[in-house]
């Protein structure tokens, strides 16, 4: 563009030039007509007055040619630097464009369109058929094959409190009661992957029961990233009906649970997982009273980040796999997330 300016300046300048001369030799002969004009009484004389009025109504419009010439040429020069400066500005303005439609982007996506997180709610990794909530590891791969072909991310818990997530495929993965084969399945599959699920555990078998991890264990799945879920004491039904037989054991679900865990992982233990996914209004109040900010259930559904009500964060869905339905559960998430 600015090659193409200079060469029309160029012309322009050739032109003036040019103009310029022939002007200069008008004015010449003009001058000598005009000398000759002195001399009178000669037929010759009337016909170079003739020439010379010719010659002089041609002028003022050569001027203006020049000065035509003069101003396209100065324009285009004007134009010529400013045409830099406007590129830049227009580049700019091209970068704050794209920036303003980036930033609306990813408002709509945070604001309107929403993140969906998917929460899986897995118990252990046996291989054993009799029990419905058990799976081959081979199973679990195949589950995070199917996720991943679908384009879901598996995300952390920090992901999910800080909605460190984009789009509507992401999956959180979560497994209870703190079975020893979890332990197995961290070393093949889920560590060379980067997964790091939430643990819910009660402390009543940890390192008691040969079907139980081991504090060691779950101490280095935390130090690895894994995040811990208190899962109650005991594992009993936290409704109104416990709460009613008896509110010391139920008390003592919520309270000792958090004190044993936090005593043996250093760290606050924010996080509850209603064991059978059972809760009342009683038991998000104790919650609550006892510095817990998330509770899952096992209601099934995705929730959308950032939260509409901080509510919403004691009770989030969770689809409990199982053998007869974690296909049915797979499929749903899919559907939903295309939604
Ligand atoms: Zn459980």
């Amino acid at each position: 563009m600015t090659d193409s300016l200079l060469k029309v300046k160029e012309l322009g300048q050739m032109k003036i030039d040019q103009l310029q001369k022939e002007l200069d030799e008008i004015a010449q002969e003009a001058e000598s007509l005009n000398k000759i004009d002195a001399i009178s009484n000669d037929k010759k004389i009337e016909e170079l007055r003739g020439e010379i009025l010719q010659i002089r109504s041609k002028l003022p419009k050569l001027k203006e040619e020049i000065l035509r010439q003069e101003k396209l040429t100065s324009g285009l020069v004007e134009m010529g630097k400013p045409t830099k400066e406007q590129l830049e500005k227009l580049r700019e303005r091209k970068k704050i464009f794209l920036l303003l439609t980036l930033v609306v982007l990813f408002i709509s996506n945070i604001g309107f369109c929403g993140q969906k997180v998917f929460v899986l709610c897995y118990h252990s990794f046996l291989s054993n058929k009799r029990f419905p909530t058990d799976f081959s590891p081979e199973e679990l791969r195949n589950h995070l094959v199917i996720l991943k072909n679908n384009g879901f991310s598996v995300i952390s818990v920090s992901d999910f409190i800080n909605s460190k997530v984009t789009g509507n495929k992401n999956i959180l993965i979560t497994i209870d009661d703190g079975n020893e084969s979890v332990f197995r399945i961290y070393n093949e599959i889920l560590k060379p992957l980067d997964i790091k699920p939430l643990l819910a555990i009660y402390p009543a078998i940890i390192s008691r029961k040969k079907y139980a991890m081991t504090w060691e264990q779950l101490k280095e799945l935390s130090a690895d990233g894994w995040e811990i879920a208190s899962h109650g004491y005991f594992h009993e039904k936290l409704n109104q009906k416990f709460y009613d037989k008896s509110k010391a054991r139920f008390l003592f679900e919520i309270e000792k649970s958090k004190k044993v865990l936090e005593n043996k992982f250093q760290k606050p233990i924010t996080i509850f997982v209603y064991p059978f996914g059972l809760r009342s209004p009683i038991t998000i109040e104790t919650l609550k009273n006892n510095g817990f900010k998330y509770a899952f259930t096992i209601d099934g559904g995705g929730i959308s980040l950032p939260v509409s009500s901080a509510d919403k964060l004691y009770e989030i869905p969770r689809y409990m796999m199982t053998q007869s339905n974690w296909k049915n559960n797979l499929e749903k998430v899919i559907k939903k997330a295309n939604q």
